[in-house]
């Protein structure tokens, strides 16, 4: 039996980064918020420790923060032709659970995407011709531009008191930081953290190569940083457990470190962990969200009615929410129409392994967003017209960690076990440095989730299904990065070198990045969009939709800065539009 509770004026879905940032604007604005998350409540005392936090085998490979598939799993497949088969072990992309979200174990590459990635399809036209572009792809303009978000990248980039140098303040290129970024309206919060001898190498010899190296932007701090909220983070230790662990010493940004310590503190917030949202409920007219069903753990399911539905609850299960919650029109690769699972994208990676002689690197001395990485090949920063593909991404030395279990870099012919792997692990563990792409992942008429029609969860819902393989132009792209970094890598002075360029087809059990995107996009018309431009579904006016789910494509860069600034541009759209009148912000 379902029980039904006090309504509330806002329901928040997923206490993540979007979540913690939603709830501390609307709680700020006065309302009653309830934040409803799927996992447990994680505090940095508690349950990251430096005493155990680093534990690559309980929280690398066994996967302790992370989503369990028996909780949870979707189905996958290439392509159409196939049959969809669920996901038994999370492997390409890693889904969060519990409060924080991903933000607990990211690596915290914090990136703004070019002014150009706003408007991709008018840009790349504009430059190139319709004709260049693939015909099935699907890429859009975002319905808003650089300059719509830039105080909101400010906002969230001052609240993580992210570490960076800048490239560009207000048109004004800045020596040492990335010159082909935005115009952003002042310095980073903190300076840039120290880099290791890895990156420091990797900068000199792509300055030498006539290109413009810079520190990435990091959420791992260089120094102490208090933000605009009054919470204090610690400088980063470099310990090199960053990326799938939660930080002991309180220098990731996460939500945790960053806005929690000041969110818990209003009466007017609260949040229920341990409760999964099992569907949004709509009231008689389907137009209006009425609240939210959820199952507690104890098997219990309650009925969580709200004025403001917001669904934080991650790219992929947001969609997985609209979907089978029945909100929009589910999208149809044959017919080309709907909205609700169209233009799924993802991120295309690659590296150049290097091994040298007569350099040694302490890779164990690293953090989650370490290095030097140059952007000439991002975007549309350079001319495709001789090339044959769009797209791009930022390069670098951005080796996060030196963990015993998993860095096992040995050269090609290395056999895989015994006596002489053991050799070549030894001899090239401190001699070896992999080089990173992380490349653009344009999205296709083929690429979409909908619902598996032969499986069902724990709650008897259908499964989501994923349709997912790399195209051409995308592989195409990847192998000129990786030639690109190899170029660089080269002059760095190995005495072996080893590319690895993405290759077809795509693999969902090898991890890749977690950077899932698209399925509920924003954009100018609710033909070819979920959301108009403030992330409200055009279907149902109280319901806001948060995250990458809302990206048309994906940039060559890490997503959060973008997530976490277009977070604060749909609470300041709440607060300052909606709220005074509430109904659809855009009127076509
Ligand atoms: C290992 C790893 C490394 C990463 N590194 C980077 C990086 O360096 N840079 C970068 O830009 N990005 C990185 N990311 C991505 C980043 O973590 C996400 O972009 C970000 O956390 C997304 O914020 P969100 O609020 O959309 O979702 P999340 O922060 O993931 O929060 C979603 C929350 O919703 C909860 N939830 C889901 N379904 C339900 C439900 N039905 N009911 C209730 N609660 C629910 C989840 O448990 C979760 O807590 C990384 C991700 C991972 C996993
Ligand atoms: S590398 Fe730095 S930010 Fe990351 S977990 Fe270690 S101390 Fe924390």
């Amino acid at each position: 039996m379902t029980r039904k509770l006090p309504a509330t004026d806002v329901v928040i879905v997923g206490l993540g980064w979007t979540g913690s940032i939603l709830a501390h604007e609307l709680t700020g604005a006065g309302l009653n918020v309830v934040a409803i998350e799927r996992g447990p409540w994680r505090d940095t005392a508690t349950d990251f420790p430096p005493a155990y936090a680093q534990d690559e085998l309980r929280y690398r490979i066994r996967h302790d923060l992370f989503l369990r598939p028996e909780q949870l799993t979707m189905t996958f497949r290439n392509n159409a032709s196939q049959t969809a088969l669920p996901i038994r072990s999370w492997g390409s992309f890693m889904p969060p659970n519990g409060v924080g979200g991903g933000g607990v174990h990211w690596n915290a590459e914090t990136w703004r995407f070019l002014p150009s990635d706003f408007e991709l399809r008018t840009h790349l036209v504009g430059r190139y011709g319709e004709k260049f572009l693939p015909e099935d792809m699907t890429i859009q303009d975002w319905g808003i531009t650089y300059d719509d978000l830039e105080p909101h990248y400010d906002k969230f980039e001052y609240l993580c008191g992210t570490s960076g140098k800048a490239g560009n303040i207000k048109g004004r290129i800045q020596a040492g930081g990335n010159p082909f970024e935005g115009a952003r309206s002042r310095e980073y919060p903190t300076p840039p953290q120290k880099q290791p001898y890895g990156p420091t190498l990797f900068a000199q010899a792509a300055q030498e190569m006539g290109y413009k190296p810079f520190p990435q932007p990091s959420g791992n701090l260089s120094q102490a940083y208090t933000n605009p909220l009054g919470v204090t983070i610690g400088p980063c230790t470099y310990c090199g457990f960053c990326e799938w662990f939660g930080c002991g010493n309180y220098s990731k940004a996460s939500p945790q470190t960053t806005i929690l310590p000041a969110l818990i503190r209003r009466p007017n917030f609260e949040a229920r962990t341990q409760c999964e949202v099992s569907k949004i409920n709509l009231d008689k007219s389907g137009k209006r969200a009425s609240g939210v069903t959820y199952v507690d753990s104890s098997g219990n399911e309650w009925e969580q009615p709200a004025d403001l539905v917001l669904l934080c609850a991650f790219q992929l299960f947001n969609v997985q929410l609209l979907l089978t919650s029945g909100i929009g029109k589910p999208y149809d690769p044959r017919a080309g129409e709907g909205v609700i699972g169209r233009n799924y994208s993802y991120q295309v990676t690659s590296s150049v392994g290097a091994f040298f002689d007569d350099k040694i690197f302490n890779p164990f001395i690293a953090s989650g967003s370490i290095g030097m990485c140059i952007d000439e090949f991002n975007g549309d920063n350079f001319d495709h017209g001789p090339h044959g593909f769009v797209g791009g991404g930022y390069m670098g030395a951005v080796q996060t960690n030196g963990r015993p279990i998993q860095t096992a870099r040995t050269p090609r012919a290395t056999p895989r076990w015994g006596a002489e792997w053991k050799k070549a692990v030894a001899k090239s563990y401190l001699r070896s440095y992999e080089t990173v792409t992380h490349g653009s992942c344009y999205s296709y008429r083929d690429a979409y989730l909908d619902l598996d029609p032969t499986y069902t969860d724990r709650f008897g819902r259908k499964l989501m299904r994923l349709t997912f393989d790399f195209h051409d132009n995308e592989l195409k792209m990847s192998t000129y990065l990786t030639d690109r970094l190899a170029e660089v890598a080269q002059k760095m002075g190995p005495r072996q070198l080893e590319k690895h360029p993405r290759r077809g087809p795509y693999d969902v059990t090898v991890y890749q990045t977690t950077h899932t995107c698209g399925g509920a996009i924003m954009g100018a018309e609710p033909k070819t969009s979920a959301l108009n431009r403030y992330l409200q579904s055009w279907d149902v006016p109280n319901l806001f939709v948060m995250g990458a789910t809302a990206f048309p494509q994906n940039p060559g860069y890490n997503p959060t800065d973008t997530v976490g600034a277009l977070a604060y541009w749909a609470a300041d759209a709440i607060v300052n539009r909606y709220l005074k009148s509430p109904g659809p912000l855009v009127q076509i």
